[in-house]
């Protein structure tokens, strides 16, 4: 990434926090519209377990690095600035505060800075993470549809992510694990044609770079080629939360369809906001919120504007 520029008055018009489809998506309409951007990214996407990207028209099978690096490459077309490094803080106002960088002045925030996926403790499920452990049959379904899957039973989600893998395959098996599904939910699996196996799981078990099958604690291996899970997604909201944001019932950062926030000048779009955005949904989001706030710029642009004639004397 290059050092970004600000020098016509030292403060950027938009700041843009996290370089992912949303954060990228919205700098690229904003530096189009020639807005002096500054985007810092500390290089974490989210989906960088995975070899691959599906589900984005005309990019479909794409490494999800590649999209952001295409995207870097036309963004730094219309002069936006590219820094890579963590913010740890933002100050009314706002100043931009880097984890031991510089300080940045920006008009407007756009914070896109994902979520992190918490994963059970079952050993082998972070080293198969977005390779043959997932969690979305949308984003990987199609890649292992006809093949014996695996629901694991960590938390709320998984038997309705088991209802939804049967489209993809019809030989998928519930493990229940920590969670026991109740007498309404047994029988929708089980009018499914799921299997459930009851009892603890203790390991994925894996044969060089696959996964072989499912583990439980009384000897047995389920032979499983793929495995779902439902993780525990927390949004990077810290830099919204201590701008002073207010959440949602569901105790997400509120945002409107735009990404505006409850705090003036704030916006925010992607995962931090919506755990359900894919990439093309992220970017789609960025792309809102940067017609928002180039439309909010311009309403401030205008204002100074007409003060400054008519101080000129040029109202009649
Ligand atoms: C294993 C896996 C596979 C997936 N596969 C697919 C798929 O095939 N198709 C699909 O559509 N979706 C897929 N997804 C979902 C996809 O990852 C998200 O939809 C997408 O990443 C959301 O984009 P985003 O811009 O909101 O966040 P991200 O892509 O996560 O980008 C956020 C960026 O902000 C940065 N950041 C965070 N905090 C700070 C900070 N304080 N300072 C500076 N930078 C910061 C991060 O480092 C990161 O680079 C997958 C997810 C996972 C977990």
């Amino acid at each position: 990434m290059n050092e970004a520029t600000n020098d016509r008055n030292g403060t950027y018009d938009v700041v843009v926090v996290g370089a992912g489809a949303a954060g990228l998506n919205a700098a690229l309409l904003l530096g189009r519209a020639r807005r002096r951007v500054a985007v810092i990214d500390a290089g974490e996407p989210r989906n960088a377990p995975a070899a691959h990207m599906q589900g984005f028209l005309s990019r479909d099978g794409l490494p999800p690095a590649t999209l952001l690096e295409l995207g870097r490459a036309e963004v730094q077309r219309y002069g936006v600035g590219l820094i890579r490094g963590r913010v740890e803080r933002i100050d009314p106002g706002f100043e931009v505060r880097m984890v031991g960088g510089p300080v940045l002045a920006a008009r407007r925030i756009l914070v896109a800075t994902g979520l992190r996926d918490e994963l059970p403790g079952i050993p082998g499920v972070r080293e198969r993470w977005g390779k043959d452990v997932l969690h979305c049959p949308y984003c990987h379904g199609f890649e292992v549809r006809d093949q014996p899957l695996a629901v694991l039973g960590t938390g709320p989600g998984a038997v309705h992510q088991a209802l939804l893998l049967r489209d993809w395959s019809d030989d998928v098996v519930f493990f229940q694990h920590t969670l026991e599904p109740a007498a309404e939910d047994r029988e929708r699996l089980e009018a499914r044609g799921l299997r459930i196996v009851e009892g603890r799981i203790e390991h994925l078990a894996v044969d060089g770079d696959r996964l072989r099958g499912v583990a439980l604690a009384d000897g047995r291996v389920v032979l499983r080629a793929a495995a779902f899970l439902f993780p525990r997604m927390v949004p990077h909201d810290g830099l919204l939360t201590g701008l002073g944001c207010e959440k949602d019932a569901n105790g997400w950062v509120a945002s409107d369809r735009t990404g505006r926030t409850s705090v003036a000048g704030v916006w925010a779009a992607g995962n931090v906001v919506d755990p359900r955005a894919q990439v093309v949904t992220a970017a789609g989001m960025g792309s809102a919120a940067a017609f928002a706030l180039n439309n909010d710029l311009l309403d401030e642009d205008v204002a100074g504007a007409v003060a400054r004639h008519r101080a000129a004397g040029g109202a009649r």
